[in-house]
């Protein structure tokens, strides 16, 4: 469909559906090329919506036969469903419809993964399977069989019965088609159990291809705790007797949270010491728990409209991060959180792709499943959390579920508990879910007479396709230092309401050093004009640890800025916070880990771009690795000492002490890298007995452009696992050094092994490449090019991973007019593709006019 054809859904146009239903009986008999789908719905008219054509969507459906209470009837059908005229009362809807699972390579419905039939029905997936009003709002109880000669056949709620060649499942449990699930398969399951705290016993199985069962214990672990920390901490309990997941090798996101049946990307399940990384392994737990924690705050209670997807998947988020940070640590998880947010998210938020938490209008949802939906919409409940505080939280939520249990339920409820439950009034705080852009805050402060005030300003981003946007509520976290790095104000919660607005602190003895945005407390931009002194005292001092990575992090990037600008060489005093900071054993090494680690590329570019500068893609790649080498050799001695001092003693652990020893371990070994020409991360590699450390090994060698043998041997020794040959891929096209990174990636994508249409693959070449700054800029314009080429590839057979790919592209307003112009072909290049899908249309729609 051409963008011009394609529709816009508007929220303000929602109807309630004129039907609800009250039974859906499914049958499915699979084959691979015909596959039957017979359907029984019980419809009831619905009270609260206004007369209607009756209409059910199905798209790519053979419709063999229809009939209303038995009567056969002869519908209207069209490319997007059926239209038919139906009695004035309930009535009972059949149908039978045949499709092509083996030819579904869209992945999207049901479709056929290494002779595996599952599905993905999130968000529109379900119409493609059957006639059904496929909207979240109308939700039902499913009863399904499945009719099949594979050994395990699977589906939604609890088994209810099977025989040889079929079983049946029942799900009471009223839910919406988005969360349907089936999966037929010769799948073998890790068992695990876990009793609720009301005594109920659950089954839990993991469910893989045979030969991956001793990859499954991680996840089954993961789950377990999952399950324990939802009842202590949101009091909630699981509600089936069995939970199950299965692990599929093509899967276009993630994971997804179909009710009693998760599906996941096997990369989220599968892993051993040998094949997974430390940021594998955490992952999989947070993953696993985010679409275990689903079961109430999506499926239990989900949303009315996709408009509101935040509703479940910013607080999911939001939950999952609590999740993570209590397993772990806190701070390091926050300063995570933050890196994605900005690196996504912001620049998301400063682009043509800006939208609102909560959109107004789509051409295709699946464009929606963003950063900032995801990350800011998370954002938003932290902030709000802060805001009423743990207890009130903790209020509103019991009344949410209380209140919604069974409802597809909206933002306007999700803010009316927090109201009910707190007093407070949160008309001005939706804004948060309505204005799209990064708030900017800067701010002035003096000091007189022992009195310290400090005046905020917020500005939001005044891009010329947004309306004028209204002052946020900001909760300000703020600090103050006295001059010998004491701490004279602890952490305080300022609330800022206006677009201008001053707070003042008594009795001071000295004028203090703020520590502004404490915890990362919104979703801000901080401008903040400290000196480096300045920042090296809160890099040195600072209480909260948020801020002291903050400081760090600050001084680097203005660091780079001057070496990029100026050519100046790096900061002594930057240096030496460093320093100090290596040097406090008291420092978690995960976090001493973090505040080592520089900006990324696309930061420096962005801070470059805010600065007025068009920034050069290669000048920052060698400011970068100058850096780099700087830091190495100032901090040479200590760095061999961590080397030496932070081996992981006894057998690998994934747990989080181990993961942060040999992060600090493997961000040394990058360093001292630089210095010995790779020698030691040789000799690492040669001795690594676990993926961290071989990966971690191999990383530091592509960086300084070695790491020939060691790519050759990897090959050699992991061609047989396709997760561990994603890795393979991905450092290549990710790390390759500019002046080859286009040759490179050429290369690999006309390796044997390059199966591009399974999207772990796709990515982790095309993606990799895109987040190579240097490379994928090359002044050729070579780098576009190809992007641009598999990006069109792939739009044919997948549009949905093509689409959320081609975001590469978003940021090409920053750059010179060569880079811009060859941009622009790229995207025109796309555009003009005959049988362009409406997922991409509307992507490089918005990227070219915005
Ligand atoms: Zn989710």
């Amino acid at each position: 469909m051409s963008e011009s054809a394609a529709q816009t859904i508007l929220l303000s146009d929602y109807t309630p559906f004129g039907w609800r239903i009250e039974k859906v009986e499914l049958t499915f008999t699979l084959s691979p090329k015909a596959t039957r789908v017979t359907s029984r719905l019980r419809f009831v008219p619905n009270p609260d919506a206004p007369k209607q054509v009756f209409f059910l969507h199905g798209e790519q459906l053979s419709l063999i036969r229809a009939a209303i209470d038995g009567q056969t009837v002869s519908p209207e059908i069209t490319d997007t469903g059926l239209t038919c005229a139906v009695p004035d009362g309930p009535f009972t809807w059949e149908s039978e419809v045949e499709i092509a699972p083996a030819e579904n390579t869209a992945l999207e419905g049901l479709y056929m993964s290494n002779g595996m039939y599952c599905t993905q029905c999130e968000a529109e997936g379900f119409r493609k399977i059957t006639y059904y009003p496929d909207r979240p709002d109308v939700m039902a109880p499913f009863s399904v069989r499945v009719d099949s000669d594979l050994p395990v056949l699977l589906s939604n709620g609890n088994p209810a019965a099977n025989g040889a060649g079929w079983a049946e499942w029942h799900d009471p449990w009223p839910k919406p088609a988005y969360l349907f699930a089936l999966v037929a398969g010769d799948l073998v399951a890790k068992t695990g159990a876990f009793t609720t705290a009301s005594g109920k016993k659950v089954t839990l199985n993991i469910w893989v291809r045979p030969g991956d069962q001793d990859k499954c214990d991680y996840a089954l672990d993961a789950l377990e705790r999952s399950m324990k920390w939802d009842e202590d901490v949101y009091g909630r309990e699981y509600d089936l007797d069995v939970f199950n997941i299965v692990a599929v090798d093509d899967f276009n996101m993630g994971a997804m949270e179909n009710k009693g049946l998760n599906i996941f990307n096997s990369k989220y399940v599968l892993a051993s010491p040998e094949t997974a990384t430390d940021d594998d392994f955490a992952r999989i737990e947070a993953i696993i728990a985010h679409e275990y924690f689903h079961n109430w705050t999506g499926n239990r209670i989900t949303c009315r409209d996709w408009f509101q997807l935040c509703l479940k998947e910013g607080l999911t988020v939001f939950r999952d991060q609590q999740f993570s940070g209590d397993m772990r640590s806190h701070p390091v998880k926050r300063i995570e959180d933050v890196l994605m947010l900005r690196a996504r998210q912001f620049r998301e938020d400063n682009g043509p792709l800006a939208h609102p938490v909560r959109p107004e209008s789509y051409v295709e949802i699946n464009n929606f499943y963003t950063a900032t939906v995801y990350e800011k919409g998370a954002e938003v409940i932290g902030m709000l959390k802060r805001l009423v505080g743990d207890d009130g939280y903790a209020r509103a939520l019991d009344l949410y579920f209380q209140r919604h249990d069974g409802d597809a339920a909206t933002i306007e409820d999700w803010l009316k508990v927090f109201e009910d439950a707190t007093g407070r009034d949160l008309s001005q705080f939706k804004r948060w879910y309505a204005q799209p852009g990064t708030p900017r805050l800067s701010f002035t402060d003096n000091f007189n007479n022992g009195r310290y005030e400090i005046n905020f300003k917020q500005e939001n981003q005044n891009r010329k396709s947004f309306p004028t946007k209204q002052p946020q509520v900001i909760p300000i976290a703020l600090g103050l230092l006295n001059p010998n790095g004491d701490e004279v104000l602890p952490t305080t919660v300022l609330e800022m309401t206006e677009a201008t607005q001053s707070f003042a602190f008594d009795g001071l003895a000295a004028r203090p050093i703020p520590s502004i945005l404490r915890g990362f407390s919104a979703p801000v931009i901080l401008d903040h004009d400290a000196s480096a002194d300045q920042r090296a005292f809160l890099l040195a001092h600072d209480t909260d640890p948020f801020n002291r990575w903050e400081a760090g992090r600050a001084l680097s990037k203005d660091v780079l800025v001057r070496m990029v600008l100026r050519g100046e060489s790096p900061d002594p005093a930057y240096l030496e916070g460093l320093a100090e900071v290596l040097r406090d054993n008291a420092l978690d090494p995960a976090y001493r880990a973090l505040v080592l680690r520089l900006p990324s590329e696309d930061d420096i570019a962005q801070a470059l771009a805010d600065q007025g500068h068009v920034p050069d893609p290669l000048a920052i790649y060698r400011a970068a690795q100058t850096l780099r080498h700087a830091i190495a050799a100032h901090l040479k001695d200590r760095l061999e000492l961590l080397y030496a001092d932070l081996l992981c003693p006894g057998p690998y652990s994934p747990e989080a002490t181990d993961a942060g020893r040999r992060s600090l371990r493997l961000t040394a070994l990058g360093l001292l890298s630089r210095l010995d020409g790779g020698a030691r991360a040789a000799a690492h590699y040669a001795a690594a007995d676990n993926m961290t450390d071989q990966q971690g090994a191999l990383t530091a060698l592509l960086a300084i452009g070695a790491g020939d043998a060691q790519v050759a041997a990897f090959y050699d020794q992991w061609q047989d696992d396709r997760l561990v040959m994603d890795k393979w891929f991905m450092l290549q096209a990710g790390l390759t050094p500019p002046d080859r990174a286009v040759r490179t990636v050429t290369a690999l994508t006309q390796h044997p092994d390059f199966d591009w249409k399974n999207p772990n693959r796709f990515r982790s070449v095309i993606g990799a490449f895109s987040g190579n700054a240097a490379g994928f800029h090359d002044p050729s314009g070579a780098g576009y090019d190809l992007v641009a080429d598999w990006l069109m590839k792939m739009d044919a057979v997948n549009p949905q991973t093509a689409a959320r790919m081609s975001t590469a592209f978003e940021t090409w307003r920053r750059y010179d007019a060569d880079r811009q112009g060859q941009i622009c072909e790229a995207l025109d290049r796309i555009r003009a593709r005959p049988g362009l899908s409406r997922d991409m249309g509307e992507m490089v729609g918005r990227m070219r006019n915005g």
